[in-house]
C-alpha cells in the first residue's frame, strides 16, 4: 500500500522535470527497483497507471529495471545471487554477507 505515495512522488518528479524542459509529455521513465528495497514493482505499474492519468505522464512509459540481492562472498569477495536457504558463495564454497545490492529504489532517467 505504501507504494501509492511513492508513485505520486515519482509523477510529480517528472512532471517538475516536463516544466522545466517546456516538455508537454513525459515519454518514458526508467525506475530502478530493488528486490529488497521494500517497494512492490507491480503495484508501482499499477498505481502509476492511476495517478497517470490526465497528466503529462498519462501516455508515458513506465520501464521497472529489478536489482536482484546480492552477496558477497568473505573468501573470494566474489559477488553472487542468493539461493534459497544458503550463503554459501558458487565459486569457493565461502560464505556469503549481505550488500546493498538489492536495496536501490531511485529514478535512472525520465525521457520528454
Ligand atoms: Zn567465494
Amino acid at each position: 500500500m505504501h507504494e501509492y505515495p511513492i508513485t505520486k512522488r515519482i509523477i510529480e518528479i517528472s512532471q517538475e522535470h516536463a516544466n522545466k524542459h517546456n516538455a508537454k509529455e513525459v515519454k518514458q521513465i526508467n525506475l530502478v527497483v530493488g528486490d529488497y528495497s521494500g517497494y512492490v514493482a507491480s503495484s508501482i505499474e499499477l498505481y502509476f497507471g492511476i495517478i497517470a492519468e490526465g497528466t503529462v505522464c498519462e501516455n508515458a512509459k513506465l520501464n521497472i529495471k529489478r536489482v536482484k540481492p546480492m552477496l558477497k562472498c568473505n573468501e573470494c569477495e566474489s559477488l553472487f545471487v542468493r539461493k534459497p536457504f544458503s550463503f554459501e558463495c558458487p565459486y569457493c564454497g565461502g560464505q556469503g554477507s549481505p550488500t546493498e545490492i538489492g536495496h536501490e529504489f531511485y529514478i535512472e532517467s525520465i525521457e520528454i
